[in-house]
Protein backbone atom coordinates (compact mmCIF):
# COMPACT_ATOMS: atom_id res chain seq x y z
CA UNK A 1 0.00 0.00 0.00
CA UNK A 2 1.16 3.42 -0.81
CA UNK A 3 2.88 5.10 2.01
CA UNK A 4 0.74 8.39 2.02
CA UNK A 5 0.25 10.65 4.53
CA UNK A 6 -1.40 13.54 4.39
CA UNK A 7 0.57 17.10 4.24
CA UNK A 8 -0.94 18.31 7.93
CA UNK A 9 0.80 15.06 9.23
CA UNK A 10 4.40 16.22 8.16
CA UNK A 11 6.81 15.64 11.01
CA UNK A 12 7.64 19.23 11.35
CA UNK A 13 7.19 22.19 9.08
CA UNK A 14 9.43 22.51 6.12
CA UNK A 15 10.88 26.24 5.15
CA UNK A 16 13.60 25.20 2.37
CA UNK A 17 12.83 22.75 0.00
CA UNK A 18 15.48 21.10 -2.85
CA UNK A 19 13.42 20.49 -6.05
CA UNK A 20 14.84 17.61 -8.74
CA UNK A 21 13.68 16.30 -11.66
CA UNK A 22 14.82 15.11 -15.12
CA UNK A 23 15.11 17.51 -18.00
CA UNK A 24 11.51 19.05 -19.56
CA UNK A 25 9.69 17.59 -16.53
CA UNK A 26 8.44 21.29 -16.19
CA UNK A 27 11.22 22.54 -12.82
CA UNK A 28 11.65 25.61 -14.94
CA UNK A 29 7.43 26.40 -14.95
CA UNK A 30 7.22 25.32 -11.52
CA UNK A 31 9.67 27.85 -10.28
CA UNK A 32 7.94 30.67 -12.74
CA UNK A 33 4.74 30.18 -11.54
CA UNK A 34 5.78 30.31 -8.00
CA UNK A 35 7.79 33.61 -8.73
CA UNK A 36 4.90 35.24 -10.72
CA UNK A 37 2.43 33.96 -7.54
CA UNK A 38 3.95 33.47 -4.51
CA UNK A 39 6.49 36.46 -3.38
CA UNK A 40 6.66 35.25 0.04
CA UNK A 41 8.86 31.99 -1.67
CA UNK A 42 12.54 33.07 -2.32
CA UNK A 43 13.87 31.14 -5.58
CA UNK A 44 17.54 31.02 -5.31
CA UNK A 45 19.29 32.36 -8.92
CA UNK A 46 21.80 29.66 -9.88
CA UNK A 47 24.98 30.70 -11.55
CA UNK A 48 25.34 28.47 -14.87
CA UNK A 49 28.05 28.91 -17.53
CA UNK A 50 25.74 27.87 -20.06
CA UNK A 51 24.75 30.51 -22.57
CA UNK A 52 21.26 32.82 -21.62
CA UNK A 53 18.12 31.40 -24.10
CA UNK A 54 16.56 33.79 -25.30
CA UNK A 55 14.38 35.92 -23.06
CA UNK A 56 16.49 34.95 -20.36
CA UNK A 57 17.49 37.86 -17.99
CA UNK A 58 21.23 37.79 -16.20
CA UNK A 59 20.70 38.07 -12.03
CA UNK A 60 17.05 36.55 -12.53
CA UNK A 61 16.94 33.29 -14.52
CA UNK A 62 20.64 32.51 -13.65
CA UNK A 63 24.07 34.45 -12.59
CA UNK A 64 25.48 33.66 -16.37
CA UNK A 65 28.95 33.31 -15.43
CA UNK A 66 32.09 32.09 -18.07
CA UNK A 67 34.13 28.95 -17.39
CA UNK A 68 37.05 31.19 -15.44
CA UNK A 69 34.53 33.18 -13.08
CA UNK A 70 32.85 29.71 -12.18
CA UNK A 71 35.81 28.14 -11.37
CA UNK A 72 37.38 31.43 -9.29
CA UNK A 73 34.33 30.74 -7.39
CA UNK A 74 34.50 27.35 -6.98
CA UNK A 75 38.11 27.78 -5.70
CA UNK A 76 36.74 30.33 -3.50
CA UNK A 77 34.31 28.01 -1.35
CA UNK A 78 31.12 30.15 -2.74
CA UNK A 79 29.09 27.22 -4.19
CA UNK A 80 26.34 25.12 -1.79
CA UNK A 81 26.78 22.64 -4.43
CA UNK A 82 27.98 22.81 -8.11
CA UNK A 83 27.92 20.21 -10.87
CA UNK A 84 28.61 19.64 -14.78
CA UNK A 85 25.10 19.07 -15.99
CA UNK A 86 24.55 16.71 -19.45
CA UNK A 87 28.29 16.63 -19.51
CA UNK A 88 28.24 19.82 -20.72
CA UNK A 89 27.45 23.27 -18.60
CA UNK A 90 28.38 23.66 -14.66
CA UNK A 91 25.52 24.89 -12.70
CA UNK A 92 25.51 25.99 -8.63
CA UNK A 93 24.10 27.25 -6.01
CA UNK A 94 25.62 30.42 -4.17
CA UNK A 95 26.21 29.88 -0.85
CA UNK A 96 25.32 33.24 1.28
CA UNK A 97 22.27 33.58 -0.21
CA UNK A 98 20.89 30.26 0.90
CA UNK A 99 22.28 30.43 4.22
CA UNK A 100 20.40 33.96 5.15
CA UNK A 101 17.53 33.53 3.89
CA UNK A 102 17.21 30.39 5.56
CA UNK A 103 18.53 31.78 8.44
CA UNK A 104 15.58 34.43 8.53
CA UNK A 105 13.00 31.16 8.45
CA UNK A 106 11.70 32.16 4.80
CA UNK A 107 10.25 29.46 2.55
CA UNK A 108 13.08 29.07 0.19
CA UNK A 109 13.55 26.97 -2.80
CA UNK A 110 16.08 25.62 -4.73
CA UNK A 111 15.44 23.98 -8.01
CA UNK A 112 19.06 21.66 -9.05
CA UNK A 113 19.65 18.49 -10.68
CA UNK A 114 20.25 15.31 -8.78
CA UNK A 115 23.99 15.45 -8.33
CA UNK A 116 23.24 19.26 -6.33
CA UNK A 117 20.73 17.61 -4.44
CA UNK A 118 22.72 15.19 -3.15
CA UNK A 119 25.56 17.48 -1.94
CA UNK A 120 22.95 19.25 -0.38
CA UNK A 121 21.25 16.19 1.48
CA UNK A 122 25.16 16.07 2.93
CA UNK A 123 25.13 19.98 4.12
CA UNK A 124 21.44 20.99 5.01
CA UNK A 125 19.76 17.35 5.70
CA UNK A 126 17.11 19.53 7.46
CA UNK A 127 15.71 20.20 3.78
CA UNK A 128 12.44 18.65 1.96
CA UNK A 129 13.61 16.94 -0.62
CA UNK A 130 11.15 17.02 -3.80
CA UNK A 131 11.25 15.33 -6.75
CA UNK A 132 9.09 16.32 -9.52
CA UNK A 133 8.02 13.62 -11.98
CA UNK A 134 6.22 13.48 -15.31
CA UNK A 135 3.15 11.81 -16.10
CA UNK A 136 4.98 9.19 -18.18
CA UNK A 137 8.07 8.93 -20.20
CA UNK A 138 6.44 9.87 -23.62
CA UNK A 139 5.02 13.09 -22.05
CA UNK A 140 8.51 14.24 -20.81
CA UNK A 141 10.04 13.50 -24.60
CA UNK A 142 6.59 15.06 -26.21
CA UNK A 143 7.61 18.48 -23.51
CA UNK A 144 11.31 18.06 -24.62
CA UNK A 145 10.74 18.50 -28.32
CA UNK A 146 7.54 20.82 -27.72
CA UNK A 147 10.02 23.01 -26.21
CA UNK A 148 12.39 22.96 -29.13
CA UNK A 149 15.41 24.94 -26.93
CA UNK A 150 17.96 21.86 -27.61
CA UNK A 151 19.00 20.54 -30.76
CA UNK A 152 18.87 16.35 -31.38
CA UNK A 153 22.22 16.04 -29.31
CA UNK A 154 21.30 17.92 -26.41
CA UNK A 155 17.99 16.51 -26.47
CA UNK A 156 19.70 12.65 -26.46
CA UNK A 157 21.81 13.46 -23.97
CA UNK A 158 19.42 15.11 -21.57
CA UNK A 159 17.52 12.07 -21.93
CA UNK A 160 20.00 10.11 -21.11
CA UNK A 161 20.70 12.18 -17.97
CA UNK A 162 16.70 11.56 -17.65
CA UNK A 163 16.50 7.75 -17.23
CA UNK A 164 19.12 8.00 -14.42
CA UNK A 165 17.06 10.75 -12.49
CA UNK A 166 13.84 9.07 -12.84
CA UNK A 167 15.84 5.72 -11.41
CA UNK A 168 16.42 8.06 -7.94
CA UNK A 169 13.58 9.10 -7.34
CA UNK A 170 13.03 7.12 -4.32
CA UNK A 171 15.96 8.79 -2.73
CA UNK A 172 13.38 11.77 -2.20
CA UNK A 173 10.90 12.92 0.52
CA UNK A 174 8.26 13.36 -1.36
CA UNK A 175 7.63 12.57 -5.46
CA UNK A 176 4.81 15.53 -7.16
CA UNK A 177 3.82 14.07 -10.28
CA UNK A 178 3.46 17.67 -13.02
CA UNK A 179 -0.01 16.91 -14.83
CA UNK A 180 -0.22 20.63 -13.95
CA UNK A 181 1.50 23.36 -12.89
CA UNK A 182 -0.07 25.40 -11.03
CA UNK A 183 -1.49 22.42 -8.92
CA UNK A 184 2.25 21.38 -8.82
CA UNK A 185 3.61 24.54 -7.55
CA UNK A 186 0.70 24.83 -4.93
CA UNK A 187 1.46 21.41 -3.36
CA UNK A 188 5.34 22.39 -3.43
CA UNK A 189 4.17 25.77 -1.83
CA UNK A 190 2.10 23.88 0.99
CA UNK A 191 4.89 21.87 1.41
CA UNK A 192 7.35 25.05 2.98
CA UNK A 193 4.96 25.31 5.54
CA UNK A 194 4.06 28.53 3.59
CA UNK A 195 0.66 29.99 3.89
CA UNK A 196 -1.43 27.97 1.29
CA UNK A 197 -3.99 29.10 -1.03
CA UNK A 198 -5.28 25.57 -1.22
CA UNK A 199 -7.89 23.34 0.15
CA UNK A 200 -6.40 21.69 3.09
CA UNK A 201 -5.13 18.31 1.60
CA UNK A 202 -6.34 14.92 2.06
CA UNK A 203 -4.81 11.82 1.24
CA UNK A 204 -7.02 11.24 -1.65
CA UNK A 205 -7.07 15.14 -2.97
CA UNK A 206 -3.38 15.19 -4.44
CA UNK A 207 -1.09 13.78 -7.07
CA UNK A 208 1.83 14.21 -4.54
CA UNK A 209 2.77 11.06 -2.80
CA UNK A 210 4.29 12.29 0.36
CA UNK A 211 6.85 10.26 1.28
CA UNK A 212 9.18 11.11 4.16
CA UNK A 213 12.03 8.84 4.12
CA UNK A 214 11.83 6.99 7.47
CA UNK A 215 8.41 5.71 6.03
CA UNK A 216 9.41 5.20 1.78
CA UNK A 217 9.73 1.64 0.64
CA UNK A 218 12.02 2.28 -1.71
CA UNK A 219 11.09 -0.56 -4.03
CA UNK A 220 7.13 -0.05 -3.79
CA UNK A 221 8.08 4.04 -4.83
CA UNK A 222 9.86 2.71 -8.02
CA UNK A 223 6.75 0.87 -9.46
CA UNK A 224 4.49 3.55 -8.68
CA UNK A 225 6.54 6.25 -10.56
CA UNK A 226 6.82 3.08 -13.22
CA UNK A 227 5.02 5.53 -15.58
CA UNK A 228 7.76 7.47 -15.81
CA UNK A 229 10.28 4.86 -17.31
CA UNK A 230 11.92 4.69 -20.29
CA UNK A 231 10.62 2.23 -22.49
CA UNK A 232 14.23 1.11 -23.66
CA UNK A 233 16.27 1.76 -20.30
P1 LIG B 1 18.66 24.46 -17.99
O1 LIG B 1 19.92 24.54 -18.82
O2 LIG B 1 17.57 23.75 -18.74
O3 LIG B 1 18.23 25.79 -17.43
O4 LIG B 1 18.99 23.56 -16.72
C1 LIG B 1 19.59 22.32 -16.89
C2 LIG B 1 19.64 21.59 -15.58
O5 LIG B 1 20.47 22.28 -14.65
C3 LIG B 1 18.30 21.40 -14.89
O6 LIG B 1 18.17 20.02 -14.53
C4 LIG B 1 18.41 22.23 -13.64
O7 LIG B 1 17.69 21.68 -12.56
C5 LIG B 1 19.89 22.18 -13.37
N1 LIG B 1 20.32 23.27 -12.50
C6 LIG B 1 19.91 24.55 -12.55
N2 LIG B 1 20.49 25.26 -11.58
C7 LIG B 1 21.29 24.41 -10.91
C8 LIG B 1 22.16 24.55 -9.78
O8 LIG B 1 22.32 25.60 -9.18
N3 LIG B 1 22.83 23.43 -9.40
C9 LIG B 1 22.68 22.23 -10.00
N4 LIG B 1 23.36 21.20 -9.51
N5 LIG B 1 21.86 22.07 -11.06
C10 LIG B 1 21.19 23.14 -11.51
Amino acid sequence: MRPDIPLDQSPRPVRLVVLAGPTAVGKGAVAAWIRKHRPDVWLSVSATTRPPRPGEVDGRHYHFLSDEEFSRRVADGEFLEWARVHGRNRYGTLRAPVERVHAAGTPALLEIDLQGARQVRQTMPEALFVFLAPPSWQELVRRLVGRGTEDEAEREARLSTARVEISSASEFDVVIVNEDVQQASEELVSLMGAASTMAPQTPDSGSSQAIRSECSQPQAMQDETAPVQSPSA
